[in-house]
């Protein structure tokens, strides 16, 4: 019999709730913040790395535009992208020797 991780799973329900509460925090934050403060923090951190700060530049890969940070190599995906490149077998060993070069 190969051995059980019985904690996995539990650990997989806290750090879902870890993320749905956080969610909510912040959308929650959202909600009270006026469109001209929401308009002004997107200008202030369109297209930045939200690490550290500088540029991102737009790569495109399998047909989906990733956002990578020249400066400290932070990769960040737009809604829904991560989803489209799940998808696709192989994808976090192709991925990673992607990013590994670039
Ligand atoms: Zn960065």
């Amino acid at each position: 019999m190969s051995p059980i991780k019985p904690s996995s799973t539990e650990e997989e329900y806290f750090a879902k709730e870890e993320v749905e509460k956080k969610r909510k925090l912040h959308s929650d934050q959202a909600k009270e913040m006026s469109s001209a403060q929401k308009d002004e923090l997107k200008q202030l951190h369109y297209m930045k790395c939200p690490k550290c700060g500088m540029d991102l530049m737009t790569i495109e890969y399998r047909g989906v535009e990733i956002d990578k940070c020249a400066a400290c190599s932070g990769v960040w995906l737009d809604d829904g992208e991560l989803e489209k490149l799940s998808g696709q077998e192989g994808m976090m060993r192709s991925m990673f020797n992607f990013f590994k070069d670039v």
